[in-house]
């Protein structure tokens, strides 16, 4: 059996100080992979520029030039990075055999690669890349994103503990995959959901090799609440059983109130109703707040307008793959 042709997508969004680094260590990992016999000599290495206002591209098409193992594909303009690394997920999957998806900064370990392959190899379809320890984050961050977990368990959302974005999956994964059709991507939710054999590798994750982030801490909060409210109705539930013990109480003020009224002692009442007002007044907004979230989340999805558009590609990408994104293009 011929070993596998593996394709790894490299999300990019105004990387042109990090990637001449990273970029030889993408390819390092590709031919130590190729020479041990674990994966095939036509795997490659797929950035997607996701509509940098740098030079990344410029590198991108650089690196094609000199070696056909690097290719590029830009996205028409930036769309965030769950869209980036789906636009490459679809662009590598009629031509390959695995891919695996990676953060161009070198804070994952390249290493957990090879476990990855010989898990494949094993016979599992998915794996996923785990954070052995969160070390190198913030204090808040580790403290967040840990908590959030927890959070997404609880309403139900599937995720694989301390998991991004790092994973390996198999061609027919993503053949799978590419029929979930919502615009509100939340990958690491949605990949358990697809099934298949699946396991996890664990790795260190290291510092940024050059660069910023480019996950300020807004772009952080919109990923986290697309996560639960892209996949999960519960906090629906939640405001719906919170109504009923509110309406509850209610009977039981009302009951109060006619007492009071009743007894003659009705102007003591001044106090309590105003606190009562405020609070339903301010409980009903909160709540309609998060059911308008939903809302907008339908009217997004009803519109389904594309969710990546390709405007260019380096040489050995030029033909779109068959069966991509029928909205692509
Ligand atoms: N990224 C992207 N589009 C964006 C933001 C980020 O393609 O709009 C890419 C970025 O180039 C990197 C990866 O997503 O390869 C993760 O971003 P980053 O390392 O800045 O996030 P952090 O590790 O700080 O959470
Ligand atoms: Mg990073």
């Amino acid at each position: 059996m011929n070993p596998p042709i593996l394709y790894i997508v490299v999300p990019c969004y105004n990387e042109q100080d990090v990637l001449p680094m990273t970029s030889g260590m993408f390819l390092d990992k590709l031919t130590q992979l190729t020479n041990e016999g674990k994966i095939h000599s036509d795997s490659r290495i797929l950035f997607v520029n996701d509509g940098s206002k740098d030079n990344t591209w410029q590198i991108i098409m650089g690196l094609a030039a000199k070696d056909v193992r690097y290719q590029g594909i830009a996205q028409s303009r930036n769309r965030g990075h769950q869209n980036a690394v789906l636009a490459g997920l679809m662009a590598a999957k009629d031509r390959c055999d695995i891919t695996i998806s990676i953060d161009c900064d070198g804070q994952d370990d390249l290493n957990a690669m090879d476990q990855m392959v010989d898990a494949y190899l094993d016979g599992c379809d998915v794996v996923y890349g785990v954070r052995a320890k969160r070390d190198t984050d913030t204090f808040f961050k580790r403290f967040t994103a840990e908590g959030y977990y927890r959070l997404l368990n609880r309403m139900g959302v599937e995720v694989v503990y301390n998991h991004a974005d790092y994973r390996l999956m198999s061609a027919r994964v993503l053949q799978e995959f590419s029929k979930f059709r919502e615009v509100n991507l939340f990958l690491r939710g949605l990949v358990p959901l697809v099934g298949f054999k699946s396991t996890s590798v664990y790795y260190e994750r290291h510092e940024r090799l050059a660069g910023k982030s480019k996950y300020p801490l807004k772009k952080m909060l919109a990923l986290a609440f697309d996560g639960i409210s892209s996949l999960s109705i519960k906090p629906i539930r939640m405001i719906t059983l919170t109504g009923g013990l509110i309406s509850l109480l209610s009977v039981a003020g009302i009951v109060w109130a006619l007492i009071t009224a009743l007894t003659g002692h009705a102007v003591a009442g001044w106090a309590s109703t105003a606190c009562i007002v405020c609070f339903i007044g301010g409980i009903q907004a909160l709540f309609l707040g998060i059911i308008g979230e939903y809302i907008g989340k339908i009217y997004l999805e009803v519109k389904a307008r594309p969710r990546y558009i390709i405007s260019d590609r380096t040489e050995g990408m030029a033909t779109p793959s068959s069966g991509s994104d029928p909205q692509e293009d």
